[in-house]
């Protein structure tokens, strides 16, 4: 019964974080077994980034056009003919990608998607996290996370639950945003309940979900594709955030080592519960953000990332967490310590998003 618990509440924590370390250092502390956990250490955080979750949305800026007057014209005028104006590429102008399919097809898509977030960090951040180790834990629990090994070296994981979740949330939000159909609800009716009660539960999209004359559809599969970039570009912009705003502890642009083993990953988290930092859960949403919105803008004319795909991954867990709360070994003392996906996605959306847009006039929030 206790080892059920812990397992639900790392299915949880997962779900919630993307898993953040399980915070900071399920990693870094299960990876030292007989040595000291070494913890997040406890230095302030840039001011740049929120320091906490608010309880209420902070007010922002506001960048865009104020209504226009309402006063009224003596007389129409005539109207000066339309300046043409630059338009971003439509979106039958982004390269049509290939369909993304299977485990190591994943894992490699994630590997260029985390070389695109380092490329476009500032210099000494990228000095802290260029050649961290990239490992993919085969457990299919949802789980992404940011650790030091046990010669105290960073590493960054992933879950192969973690790429089929993002896998299926990608391809039903494709597919009804194409077609009108409901698959991302029929998705998570599906799924949901059954990785709740198993951590061998798959998330992966169950066969013969989307309707079998919409499956062959390159355009489906090119813009799953996007999706999947973008929920990923936010999960590991976050995790890499861990390590180079200094919470790991152990990122300080060491030279490049092969990573833990993957075998291993697995029964290290699992013997170990998570802990809650909200400060550094919030500096993490907020830079991973930022990161992605960076790194969007630099790879146009390709679709461009954004807080949209952190928004699809936070509305997930927001479901997962909705649904664990009925059940009778529901991991709600674990949830009620962290921060909860409702409270993280306006902060996402609204404050960190919104400024960075304040700042970029030039991109337009609704273009790819
Ligand atoms: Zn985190």
């Amino acid at each position: 019964m206790k080892l059920r618990l812990v397992t639900l509440l790392l299915a949880a924590a997962s779900t919630l974080l993307a898993a953040c370390p399980p915070s900071s250092g399920s990693g870094s502390a299960g990876a030292q077994a007989g040595a000291a956990p070494t913890g997040y250490p406890r230095q302030p955080y840039p001011q740049a980034y929120p320091t906490s979750y608010p309880t209420q949305p902070q007010p922002y800026p506001q960048p865009y056009p104020q209504p226009y007057p309402t006063a009224t014209q003596p007389h129409p005028q005539p109207q000066p003919q339309p300046q043409p104006q630059p338009q971003p590429p439509p979106a039958t102008q982004r390269p049509m990608l290939a369909p993304l399919i299977g485990s190591a097809a994943m894992q490699q898509e994630v590997r260029s998607i985390l070389a695109e977030l380092i490329a476009v960090l500032g210099a000494s951040n990228q000095q802290r996290v260029r050649g961290i180790p990239l490992v993919f834990d085969p457990s299919l629990e949802v789980n992404a996370y940011a650790g030091c090994d046990e010669k105290g070296a960073p590493f960054l994981a992933g879950t192969e639950g973690l790429l089929q979740a993002v896998d299926a949330v990608a391809q039903t939000k494709a597919t009804d945003e194409m077609f009108g159909t409901q698959t991302y609800e029929a998705y998570c009716n599906a799924v949901i309940p059954s990785i709740l009660k198993s951590d061998k539960a798959s998330p992966g999209l169950p066969a013969g979900l989307i309707p079998q004359n919409l499956g062959p559809d390159a355009r489906r599969w090119s813009r799953a594709r996007e999706l999947f970039q973008d929920i990923i570009a936010f999960t590991f912009g976050h995790e890499l955030a861990h390590h180079y705003l200094g919470h790991t502890g152990c990122a300080n642009g060491q030279p490049i080592v092969p990573g833990p083993n993957p075998a291993m990953l697995g029964n290290l988290l699992n013997n170990v519960l998570p802990f809650t930092n909200q400060p550094n859960e919030a500096a993490s949403d907020a830079a991973g953000t930022i990161n992605g919105l960076d790194a969007g803008i630099a790879r146009r004319p390709n679709y461009r990332w954004s807080e949209r795909g952190g928004l699809l991954l936070l509305e997930f867990f927001a479901r997962l967490e909705r649904q664990a709360g009925v059940n009778p070994l529901s991991p709600i003392v674990f949830l009620q310590s962290h921060p909860n996906p409702q409270i993280r996605i306006p902060v996402v959306r609204d404050v960190v998003a919104r400024n960075w847009y304040a700042q970029h006039p030039q991109v337009n929030p609704q273009a790819n």
